[in-house]
């Protein structure tokens, strides 16, 4: 059995094993996937105690940063339409499209209102039969199986007027990008505990077996990505592996029935990833059968405007090719308060936890 060391002493052999490493290279890159685990990182001061020649950078792993412009342009159109809402969770609201925000539609008069689930969402529109309700399908494996849940629920109550704008990611096709481009060199992989809990580790494995990039899965408590840190820079001395570090809640199969209901519902397309672009096999839409709870079958493509230059830099710092700081916006152009691209606007976001944090 492992052995748990307190975080202080962890810390010290993190750093001696970065020591020890540099010695013979420049540093070392490790991507922490997940934008709670940006978050974690950035709050408890890991990225600041570690030795700096560790470079722990930023991935794709929040679902609000990757979601496209033109997808909320699309979620915007869907809003304006007579008799339709549009339901969502609360951080899409700030996110700009090519020509505003949830929000600013919703100052202008659209009905969008935010939910904590779908299953809110369902409640709405069966309590308001004469309205359509869209929700906005936007996350990862984690979010899917409850609104797979939602929609096989909605089947069974024969509920007409509830539909979903499925915008769901997945994160093994991410990371196959990732591991497939020389120019981002990563030497390790901080693994999103979260969606593991659904997908389990199998998935993962041809990130080892083909590109011989070092893998932990792990939790979200600073002891946990100290000891994910850890475990990782051992990889890199004796050979990559695929490591559970988060196992009180990670199980290598995953969760049997969430992949079951996701599996039911929806099927495997290619997806656009806001910075990054298209990536094959990414994303989930609408089984056939459920076709008629796609909010884009039921109300059209509403078209999006050309994207505007804003000089956001949010797609090199989900890719680990930039930190926020590199991007000349940030906290001059770009905050909080007047966010330009979603990194600063999302609770996962980098730029919104370096701001928040590290500065
Ligand atoms: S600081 Fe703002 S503009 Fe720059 S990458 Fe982050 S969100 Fe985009």
């Amino acid at each position: 059995m492992r052995r748990k060391l307190p975080e202080q002493v962890l810390l010290q052999e993190v750093n001696r094993q970065v020591a020890e490493l540099c010695r013979n290279r420049d540093g070392l890159k490790l991507m922490e996937v997940c934008g709670t685990h940006t978050m974690a990182i950035s709050s408890s001061g890991i990225r600041r105690a570690v030795d700096p020649r560790l470079k722990l950078v930023s991935g794709p792993g929040c679902p609000v940063c990757v979601t496209e412009e033109s997808d909320i342009d699309r979620a915007i159109g869907f809003a304006a339409l007579k008799g339709v809402t549009v339901l969502t969770f609360g951080d899409m609201m700030r996110v700009p499209g090519t020509n505003g925000s949830l929000n600013d539609a919703r100052a202008k008069g659209a009905d969008v209102r935010v939910v904590y689930s779908p299953l809110d969402g369902l409640q709405m529109a069966r309590q308001e039969s004469e309205r359509e309700f869209v929700f906005l399908g936007v996350g990862f494996e984690t979010t899917a199986p409850t609104v797979a849940a939602t929609v096989l629920e909605a089947e069974k109550l024969q509920v007409k007027n509830f539909s979903v704008l499925p915008l769901f990611k997945l994160i093994p096709p991410a990371l196959k990008f990732i591991a497939a481009r020389a120019q981002i060199r990563i030497d390790g992989l901080i693994l999103p505990g979260h969606v593991s809990t659904v997908i389990g580790a199998q998935p993962y494995r041809f990130l080892v077996d083909r590109y011989r990039i070092p893998c932990c899965i792990t939790g979200f408590e600073p002891r946990d990505i100290l000891e994910g840190i850890f475990l990782l820079l051992q990889q890199i001395v004796k050979g990559p592996e695929l490591t559970i570090q988060y196992r009180r809640s990670v199980r290598p199969e995953g969760n049997p029935q969430a992949k079951a209901l996701m599996a039911t519902v929806f099927k495997l397309v290619d997806a656009n990833w806001r910075g990054i672009g298209k990536i094959a096999r990414s994303g989930l839409g609408f089984k056939r059968r459920f076709a008629r709870f796609d909010a884009r079958q039921r109300f059209g493509v509403v078209a999006g405007k050309k994207s505007k230059r804003t000089g956001c830099a949010c797609g090199d710092v989900m890719l680990g090719l930039k930190t926020p700081p590199e991007c000349r916006l940030f906290a001059r152009r770009c905050t909080p308060e007047s966010p330009i691209g979603p990194c600063m606007v999302s609770s996962e976001g980098a730029c919104a936890a370096y701001y928040r944090y590290e500065r």
